[in-house]
């Protein structure tokens, strides 16, 4: 079962695609290039739906806002992309009420996904009253977020995406370790086959941050990959967390901080209450050149194979990665395919994906499914996250394959278009 000489969906994909990934690429990549890092992006891209937001269904059941600090006024100025004078206005008195000059302004965020969630609690804990609108009856029904590996990754993701974020995604990792339980700071393994020994020079050669290792280190990190790899990298400062967990217990964050959460509420940035709306609806958003990189994955029980960290496999074609969890659950990701199918995992994902654990351990093959997803990434055609001000929207998305790596920095950026920069006394405290 091993890539072996018979032929398997692994060995089974076009010429050339390893070529294209081993290239950095540069804004505005091709497909192939954009797609290759994270997993098994190996498929022959799918035509792009450039009719996407036309077929998307319509929000319904808009609801009436709520400010958990009483009513607010609706705003009248600088409501929706409206003119220059209007927007001045409107951030001025926005940021004025935050700065102490009035009442903390009603904040509307839009989406609970890891954008959303970010930018709440960051608003919340500037002050803000905040009400957060999900169209989920629960935390991640419809969320990319809650397929994610949950990799804080900065220098590995330097590997194939612009260097700007390493500084944020480091931070990040402080950001959520101070506010939610279980980061786990024990870095990323970077492996590969004795015969793909060169896709570890090469990562090498794009990345910053890591220490190579022989077998004897690779056994010393992770000892049940003892004998299976003889050399690799150990990017030491790296981290990760479980989604799932880190996201309920942000909600949770957001609520003690006074913050409101909306389920079940489908609603639009133009039509919705709030001072300042922001709108972190992920690929649900009618942005501009926003694009859907879909990304399937499997969660596998297994009690017979212990990881400490997120173990990336390189291939010239086919890299995988696997990421520990409580309870002997492993993410097994991800697949990078330029597509906005919205439907459930293929079999042929699900089969590279499988083999793909079964290469870095074979006690893999005795494991439980117990998940298996496919998600759609939002993306720019830079792969850089954006966040814009409109009027009173703001909006916050393009996070692609960074959602938890990028949404801290993403979040306070918003809150400055709300708020205005941080004075100095704040950064300090
Ligand atoms: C398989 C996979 C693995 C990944 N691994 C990682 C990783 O290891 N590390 C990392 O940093 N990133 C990873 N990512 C990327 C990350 O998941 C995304 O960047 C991130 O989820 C995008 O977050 P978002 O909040 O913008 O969108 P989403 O998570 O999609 O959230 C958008 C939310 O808005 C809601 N919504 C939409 N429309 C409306 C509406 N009209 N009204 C109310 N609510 C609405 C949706 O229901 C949803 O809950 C991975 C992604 C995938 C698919």
């Amino acid at each position: 079962m091993r890539r072996s000489g018979s032929p398997s969906p692994v060995t089974d994909f076009p010429s050339g695609v390893g070529e294209e990934a081993r290239a950095k690429p540069p804004c505005q990549a091709p497909v192939l290039r954009q797609a290759q890092h994270e997993g098994l992006q190996a498929h022959a891209p799918r035509p792009t739906d450039l009719a996407r937001a036309a077929a998307r269904p319509k929000p319904q059941g808009e609801t009436k806002p709520h400010h958990p600090n009483g009513p607010h006024p609706e705003p009248v100025e600088g409501r929706g992309p409206g003119t220059t004078k209007k927007r001045a206005f409107s951030e001025t008195a926005t940021a004025n009420a935050c700065k102490g000059a009035g009442n903390p302004p009603g904040i509307t965020v839009i989406g609970a996904g890891v954008a959303g969630l970010c930018t709440a609690v960051t608003l919340a804990e500037r002050g803000a009253a905040v009400t957060l609108h999900e169209r989920s009856e629960s935390l991640g029904g419809a969320a990319a977020s809650w397929l994610a590996g949950g990799m804080l990754p900065p220098f590995c993701e330097a590997e194939s995406a612009d260097a700007s974020i390493v500084a944020p995604g480091l931070a990040a990792i402080d950001w959520w370790e101070s506010r939610v339980p279980g980061v786990m700071r024990n870095g990323t393994l970077v492996v590969a086959s004795s015969r793909d020994a060169g896709e570890i020079a090469r990562f090498g050669r794009r990345t910053s941050g890591a220490q190579p290792l022989d077998a004897e280190g690779i056994e010393a990190l992770e000892p049940d990959l003892a004998g299976r790899f003889r050399q690799g990298l150990h990017f030491a400062a790296e981290a990760h967390l479980d989604p799932r967990r880190a996201l309920t217990a942000l909600a949770e964050r957001f609520e003690r901080l006074g913050g409101t959460i909306r389920f079940g509420s489908d609603v639009t940035p133009e039509a919705v209450g709030g001072d300042v709306v922001i709108d972190c609806r992920g690929i649900a958003a009618n942005a501009p050149s926003l694009r859907s990189v879909r990304g399937e994955m499997l969660i596998l029980r297994s009690d017979e194979i212990r990881l400490s960290r997120p173990v990336r496999l390189l291939h010239p074609r086919m890299p995988v990665y696997v990421v520990p969890r409580a309870g002997g659950l492993f993410m097994v990701g991800a697949t990078m395919i330029e597509s906005e199918a919205s439907g459930g995992p293929t079999l042929r994902a699900a089969v590279e994906l499988m083999n793909a654990a079964y290469a870095l351990h074979p006690a893999f093959a005795e494991a439980e499914v117990i998940d298996m997803k496919a998600g759609r990434r939002p993306a720019f055609p830079d792969n850089l996250p954006r966040v814009t001000r409109g009027g009173r929207i703001v909006s916050v998305n393009g996070l692609f394959r960074h959602g938890f790596l990028l949404a801290p920095d993403c979040a306070e950026k918003a809150a400055e278009r709300v708020f205005g920069p941080r004075t100095r006394e704040e950064i300090a405290a």
